[in-house]
């Protein structure tokens, strides 16, 4: 066993590497004066640097080989016990991505990627496709290397995938997505439909910030995220990061004239706070520590924010609590009128301002552009047509301007091509697990009206965060629910709450 121990130590120093970057990055977003940005991203470029020295340098290589076969990761030591072994094919899938990319070529990509970033932030303001177009086309020609370092999966595109969500693949996914048009696309008709409009206009009245925020963190107690081992703090696009379970960091941000999206972005990034917390800590330093996929950490914000933040039991509970922190804009606004509004739906053209119901035909769209760059080499040149071609389709409105268009997001900018089809599989395993949960813990509706989320916030722990990786995906969903991954439960969620709501 002593080559795994020497594997494990020097997964105990990336370990530590890894959370001192993850703590100068929250505070680059966070607290960090403006004029040390080229200091940060400096210090931030050397912790990785050593980072992936440690993970391809030659301790590694001469342990880890002892255990797999470090091209096809084909176990050598048979007589390790069965979890020993799949902890090390985990170990050996970091290894073997961070050892197929040459050192020159993911420095190169990470310096096209930081300006590729900061001139998307011009082009986006400036309205200018043209601006930004050769370099996306740079960004494309840099992934198309990437794949072949890693080698092409049963696509190009499903390589990409593979690195946010492993072992999904594009065939699968897109399976989901042709169930997901199929019926939510008439849905949203329907709604668009109706007459009388659900007013949503009484969220945006002025709410002042420092109640809003102090209504957060009360949110954030109730749903058990632990301050003795976290905390909140503001940024301009919220998000959580961790540096080790008992360190996890999520932000938020306040608008005063929009209740709903501090609201909603703290039980968000509450719920990738409690997956963070809840990871195993004597795991913590190896893969069994870690999240699962994307999809996986997402299925955990999501579930806090849409299936708990934008439940009626819920709000029975904490509606009382937050008309106590604005009792004149809230005044006479019963709860039902309240939980209406929260769950307006209406196309609209920014994807992260998007209803729960509308939001997945956003990530559709992007989906299917992806697999046209990166499998057929669609022009770039044409992606603002496609674009608006492709929302008119599924939502029905079409983009005034590339700002809220193709401009719109941050992600390809830097290189993050297979990220977006996360976003829906989260929605997805949302709903299995709400599923579940409502099988499994008696009361569950009664419990949410009560306050007490405590047994929600547990049954996740159980089932999903105490595994970290020593589960894929996959068998995480058919342990717990007994199924495969499936948009039914979701869309069956979506239709029978909406119908109700519009009077469908
Ligand atoms: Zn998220």
């Amino acid at each position: 066993m002593s080559a795994l121990k020497n594997v494990l130590d020097e997964l105990r120093k990336i370990s530590y590497l890894n959370g001192a970057e993850a703590l100068l990055s929250w505070d680059q977003e966070t607290y960090m004066p403006e004029g040390a940005g080229t200091a940060r991203s400096n210090q931030i470029a050397y912790l990785s640097t050593l980072t992936h020295n440690t993970m391809v340098g030659g301790v590694m290589k001469k342990n880890l080989a002892e255990l797999v076969d470090l091209e096809t990761g084909d176990i050598r030591d048979e007589s390790l016990p069965e979890m020993e072994q799949r902890r090390v094919k985990e170990i050996w899938r970091d290894y073997h991505h961070a050892a197929a990319l040459p050192a020159d070529f993911v420095e190169e990509f990470s310096k096209h990627s930081s300006m590729s970033q900061q001139l998307w932030v011009k082009a986006r303001k400036a309205n200018d496709f043209e601006m930004f177009r050769p370099s996306l086309e740079k960004t494309l020609a840099f992934k198309h290397r990437e794949i072949g370092y890693l080698g092409a999966m049963d696509t190009p595109y499903d390589t990409l995938l593979d690195e946010y969500e492993p072992h999904m693949t594009s065939a699968k996914v897109t399976v989901l997505f042709d169930e997901i048009r199929a019926r939510l696309v008439p849905l949203i008709k329907d709604i668009q439909a109706v007459k009388e409009r659900v007013d949503n206009q009484l969220l945006r009245q002025n709410y002042p910030v420092a109640q809003q925020w102090d209504f957060g963190v009360d949110m954030l107690k109730v749903m058990g995220f632990d301050l003795k081992y976290g905390r909140q703090d503001k940024s301009a696009h919220p998000f959580t990061t961790s540096t080790y379970p008992t360190d996890v960091r999520v932000t938020t941000r306040l608008h005063e004239n929009d209740l709903k999206s501090a609201l909603l972005s703290t039980l968000h990034e509450g719920g990738h706070g409690l997956y963070e917390q809840g990871l195993p800590v004597e795991e913590a330093d190896n893969p069994f520590g870690q999240a699962i996929s994307l999809g996986i950490h997402e299925s955990q914000s999501r579930l806090w924010e849409n299936l708990v933040g934008l439940n009626r039991h819920f709000w029975t509970f904490a509606y009382p609590k937050l008309k106590a922190y604005f009792p004149t804009q809230l005044d006479g606004v019963a709860v039902d009128k309240f939980y209406k509004a929260i769950n307006c739906v209406q196309p609209s053209l920014i994807r992260v301002e998007a209803d729960e119901a509308t939001y997945n035909l956003h990530i559709m769209v992007r989906y299917e552009i992806e697999k046209l760059l990166i499998n057929e080499n669609y022009p770039v040149s044409k992606l603002p047509e496609l674009w608006d071609d492709k929302m008119e389709e599924y939502l029905g409105i079409r983009p005034d301007k590339n700002a809220n268009g193709v401009l719109q997001d941050v992600h390809w900018s830097f290189g993050a091509i297979g990220y977006f089809p996360t976003y829906t599989l989260g929605n997805l395993y949302s709903a299995m697990w709400f599923n579940q949960a409502q099988i499994e813990i008696p009361g569950l509706d009664e419990k949410l009206a009560a306050g007490d989320l405590m047994p929600l916030r547990n049954w996740l722990k159980e089932k999903i965060h105490r595994h970290g990786r020593s589960k894929s995906a996959a068998e995480l969903v058919k342990e717990i629910t007994g199924q495969e991954l499936s948009a039914q439960p979701f869309l069956d969620y979506l239709e029978k709450k909406y119908r109700g709501i519009y009077g469908l």
